[in-house]
Parts: C-alpha cells; structure tokens; sequence
C-alpha cells in the first residue's frame, strides 16, 4: 500500500491501472477510520482490481463554527487499518493541495442539500458535492463507495452522478453500529462517558418508528412526532430534527410510501449526532396499505 499526497503522482499511478483494465473502487473519508468505514473498504476490496481510500478532512463542509479544526486525525493508525484491509492506495492531500486557490467553481443541489442537516449546516452538502465531484474527477473510479450512516449524503451523491452523467456506480453500504445500536461515527469519541449511555436514543427512536409503520401507521406527522418526543425526553440530548421523507429524493412526505428514509439529528451533550433507516413501503395507491 503506498499513500500519496499528491493529484499528480496519484494520477501517474493509477492510469497504466486504469489502461490495462484493472477496475478502480474509490472510498471516500475524512480519516479517523473505524469499523463503519472498513466496511466500505472491504466491500470495495471485494467488487474491484484497486482501491483507493481517500482521507481528507474538507474545510468546504464546515461552516465556520463547526469542528473542522477540532476534526480528530491519526493517518498512522489509519494507515495500519488500510493496510490490513488490503486498501491498495491512500489518496492523503493537503488543503493547499486540493485547493491551491478558492474554489469558485462549486456543486451545488439547493433542493436536497438545505433540508434536514442543511437547515443547522447550511453550506455542507455544497461543500460535500463538490470535494466528491473532484476526488471521482481526480481517481476516476468505476464504483464509489458511501455509507448509509450519512443518508441525506448518499442520496446527494447518487443524484449528483446521475445529472451530471458521471461515468461510475455508486454504492451504498449499510451503517454499522456498536452492540447497542449506536451508528459508529469519528465523533462518537467526543461523547462523555455520562453522555454515552444517552447516545442510543437516536437508534431507539428510528425503531420505535419502525414499530409504529409496521402497526399500520401512514401519517408522518405521528411517526415524526413519536420519534421527536422520545428523543427530547432523553436526558443531556438536544432534538435538532426528526423526519420522514422520500429516500431518493428528501423531500417531506405527509402519507408515508414507497421507499421513506426515517432520519434523526441531535445534540447528545455537545456532540451532534446523525442516524436514519430506510424503510421500503408499498406505494400509496397499493391495496396492502392497512
Ligand atoms: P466520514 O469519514 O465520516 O466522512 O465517512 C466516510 C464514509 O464512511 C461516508 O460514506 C460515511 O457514510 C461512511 N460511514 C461513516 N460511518 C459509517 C457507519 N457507521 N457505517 C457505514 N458507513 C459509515
């Protein structure tokens, strides 16, 4: 495994790959690697020729009093887990690197990107387009890999290759969680040891949802509501937001069908934390709806 800094030198070593034939799987990070982000690697270890972890802690995604600057970091033990995982090429660049000059040039999905996270991180999705628009520009991967534990993210991504008929597979990757069920984030080490416990009402909460849809429920002003209420009754966590909405697109629903993600955001101390499940129903019109 060699890890490269620069575009230049990572692009010099991947075209020969790229010309002999050789399929290239790209895994986008910011770094501080666990068990959610090995899964996107094996995955890709398992469906291509090369991998490519990239680890790049983005300042475009970060607004100005979010924790770019406190973002945990350790490229060491990142580069001790890719290498067990048999990643072929780490893609580390610099800030400087990436962007020699402001970016001007951005990529921007208004509609998808201010809803639920956009509305506390309002520049996020913009920054997050655009730093995955150049990394599949820079390693030109045939798959890319992203996990379902950032869902708004995904369904960005997904309608980003798609308008912009970019030549690759995206692949989404189911989240991984810690016995309790709390999704496995680089900011769950920010959690108190008093606030950890705490943590799990977000997973609670998307079950109970579950729960509440599997009894028949259709309005998603209940299931909104029910999940709202259990996640502010939870001591030392804050609501930011509790939805159901269309997957694919992110957009409200009032009549829960077709393929709805249940997403939740909260401040548990002062980590804020995301999770969601995607729930496939039966289209509205169907005769199996109760
Ligand atoms: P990050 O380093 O947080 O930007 O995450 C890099 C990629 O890993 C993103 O596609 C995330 O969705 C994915 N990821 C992070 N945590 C998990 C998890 N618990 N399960 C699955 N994928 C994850």
């Amino acid at each position: 495994m060699q890890t490269i800094t620069s575009i230049r030198l990572l692009r010099n070593a991947l075209s020969p790959l790229r010309n002999a034939g050789r399929s290239i799987g790209l895994v986008p990070t910011m770094g501080y690697l666990h068990e959610g982000h090995a899964r996107l690697v094996s995955t890709a270890r398992e469906q291509n020729d090369v991998v490519v972890v990239s680890i790049f802690v983005n300042p475009l995604q970060f607004g100005p009093n979010e924790d770019f600057a406190q973002y945990p970091r350790d490229l060491h033990h990142d580069e001790q887990m890719l290498t067990a995982l048999g990643c072929d090429f780490i893609f580390a660049p610099s800030v400087n690197e990436m962007y020699p000059e402001p970016a001007v040039t951005v990529v921007d999905l208004p509609e998808m990107g201010q809803v639920l996270c956009g509305r506390t991180r309002p520049i996020h999705f913009r920054g997050v387009a655009t730093v995955v628009s150049k990394l599949l520009h820079i390693v030109q991967p045939d798959k890319a890999y992203f996990g379902q534990k950032d869902g708004q993210q995904l369904a960005i991504i997904l309608r980003m290759v798609q308008d912009l008929n970019l030549p690759l597979a995206i692949v989404g990757v189911p989240t991984v969680r810690e016995s309790d069920g709390l999704a496995k984030s680089s900011r769950n080490i920010f959690l108190s040891v008093q606030d950890r416990p705490h943590a799990t009402v977000l997973y609670r909460a998307l079950q109970v949802a579950r729960d509440d849809i599997e009894a028949g429920q259709r309005f998603a002003a209940e299931v909104m509501a029910h999940m709202a209420a259990l996640i502010s009754a939870e001591p030392t966590v804050r609501l930011d937001y509790a939805e159901a909405v269309d997957a694919r697109t992110l957009q409200p629903l009032s009549v829960l069908s077709g393929t709805v993600m249940l997403a939740v955001a909260a401040y548990v101390g002062k980590t804020r934390l995301i999770d969601n499940i995607v729930l496939p129903l039966p289209p509205i019109d169907s005769p199996d709806i109760p």
